[in-house]
């Protein structure tokens, strides 16, 4: 059986690794037009910010062409696929050091291409000043230069364009960050939790331009000027874009389902609507469970997931995709925001008729020597009473309260069912009662106050 991937990050790799596992006498190719794998694109804000270890990016591989090769792949780096044909299930390749042009067959194809960012169409978006955040390549270009930009313009503060705003911030850079929503990651949380981000990024520095889109860059000598539709003429030395991702699909367009963007329809085998065609990862749709639909969320956590299920599945559907709650955390001026599920903002887009409860509350008692607040949200279906989301903020490390929440969503557990879990007691870690049963306990008591 002849196994072709194309394109090796994350769904990429663990779909190739997989693979080889499960299918030892397979043949696989890998085409990757770069000329690296798995690199942690989330390394790069914690590089800029000086939090990775010997100061060393290497670290943030965790495989190589070696490895795939040792696995016994044959790895073809600094290829690129131009085109697929289903019919005869060929593909064209060229290798971009010698331009040489050829065509290989398969039996199965993994497309693996993943995402590229978003780069609307506005007049000198083309500056050199103007970078991006995607790959190691666009990292290495920030690392060679943040040494010498003083100052920075971020464009887009969801969780990619927040990361790198603080890290920059507290290497004490002046920072700006322009964003058209009012309300930084305003995707991920809702207001409460927002206000707390929006005064940590202004007490540290960092200039606030929301409500606005950009219209225009202008190069003015050593420096870029970021101009938006308030009028606010914005001048640093470089402007970084981080204002979404759209799948790399075209290889494939008209020849297998896709979302309106270009999100490759998978089954829960990960199958595309040609069986001898696989998908995985960012190029991918995912299942997202608060809504049962699909839906595109370009994470590590759904690629490298995606990806091993490729691998079992190559020849015989075996494990079923369980979908994805779309979870994710971060860590910024040393406080945790974790979020799962939909929030009410994300409902309301959708129109799903959700509410929510925000309580805050200490996560350990007050007679410790000391105790943090946690700000916590709990979105849930009033008819219903399931749970859809949730999200928590604190200076301790609630993250792992959000993997809990996962889980609840996941397995459609009710308000009821959160509100008396048996959760550890023991006062170094949290009260009697877990501040997350607290959480539903409060979904609990407004739904007996509304129902009255
Ligand atoms: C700055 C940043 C921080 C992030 N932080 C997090 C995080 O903390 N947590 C999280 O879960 N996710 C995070 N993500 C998202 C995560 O990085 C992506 O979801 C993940 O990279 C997707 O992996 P992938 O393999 O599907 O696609 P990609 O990473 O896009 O890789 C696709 C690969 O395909 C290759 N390719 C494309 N077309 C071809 C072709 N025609 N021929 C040959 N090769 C091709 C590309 O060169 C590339 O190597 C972050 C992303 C960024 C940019």
């Amino acid at each position: 059986m002849k196994v072709i991937a194309i394109g090796c990050t994350h769904a990429g790799t663990f779909a190739v690794k997989q693979t080889i596992a499960d299918h030892p006498d397979a043949e696989v190719t890998v085409y990757e037009k770069n000329d690296n794998i798995s690199f942690l694109s989330c390394g790069i804000a914690l590089y800029l910010g000086k939090e990775i270890k010997n100061d060393d990016p290497q670290g943030l591989f965790y495989s190589s062409p070696e490895e795939l090769k040792s696995l016994g792949a044959n790895v073809k780096m600094k290829h690129e696929v131009t085109n697929v044909d289903p019919a005869t299930k060929t593909i064209k390749v060229t290798d971009l050091e010698t331009g040489k042009e050829s065509e290989e067959k398969y039996d199965k194809l993994i497309m693996t291409t993943g995402s590229r960012p978003v780069v609307p169409p506005i007049p000198g978006i083309d500056s050199k000043k103007v970078y991006l955040c995607k790959n190691w390549h666009d990292a290495k270009l920030l690392f060679d230069e943040a040494p010498k930009a003083k100052s920075i313009t971020v464009i887009g503060s969801g969780y990619i364009g927040a990361e790198l705003a603080e890290a920059y911030s507290k290497q004490n850079h002046e920072v700006n960050l322009i964003d058209g929503s009012t309300r930084v990651l305003y995707k991920y949380f809702d207001k409460e939790f927002t206000d707390i981000l929006a005064k940590d990024f202004e007490d540290n520095g960092v200039n606030l331009f929301l409500g606005s889109k950009v219209t225009s860059f202008e190069e003015a000598g050593d420096q870029i000027i970021t101009k938006n539709a308030a009028g606010d003429e914005i001048k640093s030395d470089i402007a970084i874009l981080c204002i979404g991702f759209r799948p790399n699909t075209s290889l494939l367009k008209g020849k297998v389902d896709m979302m309106d963007n270009g999100a490759i329809i998978t089954d829960e085998y990960m199958h595309s609507s040609n069986k001898d065609i696989f998908a995985a990862g960012d190029s991918a749709a995912v299942h997202y469970n608060p809504t049962n639909s699909n839906a595109y969320i370009p994470l590590a956590t759904n690629a490298v997931r995606q990806g091993l299920l490729v691998g079992m599945n190559l020849t015989e559907d075996k494990v079923k995709y369980m979908g994805t709650q779309s979870s994710s955390g971060l860590k910024l001026y040393d406080r945790t925001y974790v979020s799962t599920g939909i929030n009410t903002a994300l409902a309301k887009a959708n129109n799903l008729k959700v509410k929510e409860v925000v309580i805050t509350d200490n996560y350990r008692p007050e007679f410790m020597l000391s105790t943090e607040p946690v700000l916590m949200s709990l979105v849930y279906d009033p008819e219903t009473r399931r749970i859809l989301g949730g999200s928590l903020s604190s200076n301790y490390d609630v993250s792992q309260s959000a993997n809990v929440l996962s889980v609840c969503i996941q397995n459609k557990n009710t308000i009821d069912d959160l509100a008396m879990v048996d959760m550890l007691f023991q006062p170094q870690f949290d009260r009697p009662l877990n501040y997350l049963n607290i959480l539903a306990q409060a979904a609990q008591a407004q739904e007996a106050k509304d129902n009255k």
